[in-house]
């Protein structure tokens, strides 16, 4: 795959590790990530109206409506950032959306689907920290103790996603199963499935998922 345009859906559990490499790609080909989740969490945070109508479904693990969604990625597909192509992080989650997707004359060039077991993930997403300020994400494995969990980048306190605990990770894994894996056959049988492990050493990460997608 060259640097031209390029249209990719990142495919994986929650907590899978689908984030890291949307970064790493981006970086690579210069083009945006989108991430839904980024964008709902951002209008609970400045309490909009959409923020206060969504909150619930966050805190649960609950899917947002496909209405909701698909409004949010009409708007932000249409900015200029995304002429070139752009990343999809956490959408389509539902086959109602990848439609959405292709009504809207979209043409998906891949999708990158992150492989890991569920128990990695429970045990994952349980030391997930994130920085409230920029949002660099980070794991408890790397501090000794919960006084150093501190961002690198901007010195705030890191903080844990409420969805991130135990009993929400496990229903949003269920919700996984049922409504997003399927994406994975749709995908495949148009030849766009790039299957990546989400279990490497972090060492290997950037490696692997550009040769994965032939970037390297
Ligand atoms: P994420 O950061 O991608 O794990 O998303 C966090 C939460 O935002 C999810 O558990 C859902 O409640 C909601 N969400 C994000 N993206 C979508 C989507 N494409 N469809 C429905 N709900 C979504």
């Amino acid at each position: 795959m060259g640097k031209g345009r390029s249209k990719i859906v990142m495919l994986g559990a929650p907590g899978s590790g689908k984030g890291t490499r949307a970064k790493i790609i981006s970086e690579r080909l210069s083009i945006p990530v989108i991430s839904t989740g980024e964008i709902l969490r951002e209008e609970i945070h400045k309490g909009t109206d959409l923020g206060k109508q969504v909150k619930s479904d966050l805190d649960s693990g609950k899917l947002v409506s496909d209405e909701t969604i698909n409004g949010i990625l009409k708007k932000r597909l249409s900015m200029p950032d995304c002429e070139n192509g752009f990343i999809l992080d956490g959408v389509p989650r539902t086959l109602t959306q990848a439609k959405y997707l292709e009504s809207m004359g979209i043409d998906i060039d891949y999708a990158v689907s992150v492989e890991i077991e569920d128990e990695k993930i429970v045990d994952r997403l349980a030391g997930r920290r994130v920085c409230p300020n920029c949002g660099r994400g980070y794991h408890t494995d790397m501090f000794a103790d919960s006084s150093d969990e501190l961002c690198e980048d901007c010195g705030c306190k890191l903080a844990k996603r409420k969805d991130d605990e135990e009993e929400t990770v496990r229903e949003r894994l269920r919700v996984y199963y049922e409504l997003t894996e399927p994406l994975k056959d749709y995908y495949e049988q148009s030849n766009k499935l790039i299957k990546v492990s989400g279990d490497d050493k972090l060492s290997e990460i950037a490696k692997n998922v550009l040769r994965a997608m032939g970037l390297d």
